[in-house]
């Protein structure tokens, strides 16, 4: 493992005029507008991590022949800054996702970036660019660290030039009006994941290869897609950016176990930490279509829930297939609403944090 660098800073010589970015920040949406710093670092094999630096947000340059865009060798992660009402700022367990890109970059064959590289890339970015984290509801500047092969060569083989980089985006409330149920279509003709295959991985390819199934859940006025197993196309796998979660109708939780083929959430990994100190039995185990089916039918499963770092939790309303459809709820579910209330309260510091998630990045 290479040594942190260090990081040069090189301020923009024209950040957004304050009024400008207060007025992005009272309708930032999601992924539309960037703040006024990223941060870089170039690895080769000679030189491992070097050229570490923040500076002006700003377009890159790229070669056609650029390996990422022929390959896919790509990596990312997603996290929030949060501002809290005493105007410190905080992430939420940025080491962890330090360590699942390290566990991405593995299986895409790219260098690892030490942890204390990747946390501390990440508060220089958040306090440099700290008036773009807005403020009230539940708003956050959203992170977003990324790694591919830079090198220009069409030979396939691990990239000998790779960047990483830091952007980050003022994000709005996911769900504007309040939270809502979403409709979920179940994808027959596609799987996201398979075994020995990159479902565990952070990689822009699976994102990829998850657009035609989302295309159809649209055709089938539906918001997002759920996905089986690859073998049996039996077993409930995940949504292609969300993990799922069951509430049964005695309070037990469960969602289906990280394996290859499932990404490790952290946001699932907290909720099962956080529902089992609410007093939930939580399971990891296998949940087929047909229990998810007949537990709905039976009254057995209570709510359904997915979750994930954009939205936190997002309650289940309706799950279509091909000749068929089941209600899961119309409403937010009981259980579903406080342990994503418990969640938010902790991440905006508004209920202390027995876990030691937070990091604090401004004071
Ligand atoms: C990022 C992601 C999730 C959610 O992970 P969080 O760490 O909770 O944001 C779930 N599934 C897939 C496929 C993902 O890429």
């Amino acid at each position: 493992m290479t040594s942190a660098p260090l990081f040069r800073v090189e301020p923009t010589a024209s950040p957004t005029p304050d009024a400008r970015r207060e007025e992005i920040l009272t309708a930032p949406g999601f992924g539309l507008y960037f703040s006024d710093h990223m941060i870089s670092a170039t690895w080769t094999p000679e030189r491992e991590w070097h050229d570490a630096r923040l500076h002006a947000y700003g377009p890159l340059s790229v070669d056609p022949a650029t390996a990422v865009l022929h390959y896919a060798q790509e990596i990312f992660e997603g996290l929030k800054a949060y501002a809290h009402d005493d105007g410190s700022i905080w992430t939420f367990r940025p080491e962890a996702n330090a360590r699942r890109f390290q566990r991405s970059a593995e299986r895409l064959a790219l260098p690892e970036l030490p942890v204390e590289t990747f946390v501390a890339a990440l508060d220089l970015l958040v306090s440099t660019d700290r008036g773009w984290v807005p403020r009230g509801g539940e708003t956050s500047l959203y992170l977003r660290p990324f790694m591919f092969a830079s090198e220009v060569f069409l030979g396939v083989r691990p990239s000998q030039h790779v960047s990483f980089h830091v952007i980050s985006s003022p994000a709005g409330a996911y769900f504007k009006s309040g939270v809502r149920p979403v409709s979920i279509w179940l994808s027959r003709d596609y799987s996201r994941a398979g075994a020995g295959g990159t479902g565990a991985a952070k990689c822009g390819g699976n994102y990829a290869a998850s657009l035609r199934p989302q295309q159809q859940a649209a055709e089938h006025s539906c918001e997002q897609v759920v996905f089986l197993d690859s073998l049996e196309h039996t077993w409930i796998e995940e949504l292609g950016g969300m993990n799922i979660f069951f509430v049964h109708d005695d309070g037990n939780i469960v969602t289906p176990p990280v394996s290859g083929t499932i990404l490790d959430g952290i946001t699932r990994d907290s909720l099962l930490a956080i529902a089992a100190d609410m007093g939930h039995k939580v399971d990891e185990r296998p949940v087929s279509i047909d229990e998810w089916r007949d537990g709905v039918s039976s009254g057995r499963i209570a709510e359904v829930f997915a979750c994930g770092t954009a939205a936190v939790i997002t309650p289940v309303g309706r799950l279509a297939w091909e000749d068929g459809e089941l209600n899961c709820g119309e409403q937010t579910g009981e259980v579903t609403a406080s342990i994503r209330q418990r969640l938010l309260d902790i991440q905006y510091g508004r209920a202390d944090d027995p876990y030691g998630w937070m990091h604090r990045v401004v004071v």
